[in-house]
């Protein structure tokens, strides 16, 4: 079975314009960018598509890159002040001169809409309420949409990033999965591959899953994207596996578009910690 991500993006998309009807006011995100850069401005007007798709509001703040640290910083400070502002965004990368881990720092955690703040990355890992970063939380979000229930599930995550990788193995262990992290270092990555109930890559090489290292049990989960010859591909060989494995994720249409509609799902916690909804 193919999954379609975009169809359960859709799904989502309209949880969340329900969710906001009888509320005074909608959810209102803020994105700040530095400069030009074609992939970030690409990635920017994607989610505001989202977010105008459920009316949803939403400002870009364009700022030039030769901005100085204390500047922005001086910036989003205004933004976590800002009572009709729930979610902000600072779009990655940023120039040389700016620390992102400084700004990362500065957005207030309940206003930080990628879930990267150190607190809520230490929320995530003791198990408590806060904000999780997108595609870890799209993942999850694809299993329960399904009805998959990860309980006792052996799922081997191949890749340990802190925005993917490790933040989505403890998601799926609090889920109660036996989670296998493998990585560049990992030796004979296909006897963990093919134990697998679930296998869920995200290593930027395009075609690294391949057919041997699965069985027809198998669903496979690819969150890569990687461009080749002008075409977006994900990291799993998808032509050779797509009729053979249980379930899989095409590249475009799997992970992707549910990442970005999981981003919906951030702002209205957000929203509702400072908004009291009438229902
Ligand atoms: P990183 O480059 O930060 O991490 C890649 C991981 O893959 C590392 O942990 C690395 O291991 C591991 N890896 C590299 N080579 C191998 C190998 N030969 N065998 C096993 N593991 C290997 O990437 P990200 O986590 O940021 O992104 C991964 C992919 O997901 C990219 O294609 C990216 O574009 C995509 N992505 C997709 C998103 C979406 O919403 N769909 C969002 C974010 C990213 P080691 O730690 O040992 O170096």
């Amino acid at each position: 079975m193919i999954i379609d991500g975009k169809a359960i993006a859709e799904r989502i998309k309209g949880k969340a314009k329900n969710c906001c009807s009888d509320c005074y006011r909608k959810p209102n995100a803020v994105a700040f960018i530095l400069g030009e850069n074609p992939s970030s401005e690409a990635y920017l007007r994607m989610i505001e598509r989202t977010l105008k798709s459920v009316d949803f509001g939403y400002t870009l703040i364009r700022l030039p890159e030769t901005i100085s640290e204390e500047e922005l910083l001086q910036k989003i400070v205004e933004k976590n002040l800002d009572t009709e502002v729930d979610g902000i965004l600072v779009q990655m990368p940023l120039p040389e001169h700016i620390s992102e881990e400084r700004v990362i720092m500065t957005i207030a955690p309940e206003k930080d809409l990628d879930g990267f703040h150190p607190i809520n990355a230490g929320r995530l890992f003791k198990g408590e309420k806060g904000t999780r970063p997108c595609t870890p939380l799209a993942v999850i979000t694809i299993f329960k949409e399904l009805d998959i229930d990860l309980e006792g599930k052996y799922i081997v995550v191949i890749g340990r990033s802190n925005i993917v990788g490790k933040p989505l193995a403890v998601m799926l262990m609090q889920n109660n999965a036996t989670v296998t992290i493998c990585h560049s270092k990992t030796v004979d990555l296909e006897e963990h591959t093919r134990k697998a109930d679930i296998i869920i890559v995200a290593v930027g090489i395009p075609n690294f899953l391949t057919r041997d290292m699965v069985t027809e049990k198998s669903i496979v989960i690819d969150v890569g994207i990687n461009e080749v010859d002008g075409k977006i591909v994900g990291d799993v060989d998808y032509d050779s596996m797509k009729d053979y494995v249980h379930m899989i994720t095409p590249v475009p249409g799997g992970v992707g578009p549910v990442t970005n509609a999981v981003l919906l799902l951030n702002l209205i916690e957000h929203f509702r910690g400072v908004v009291r909804c009438i229902s």
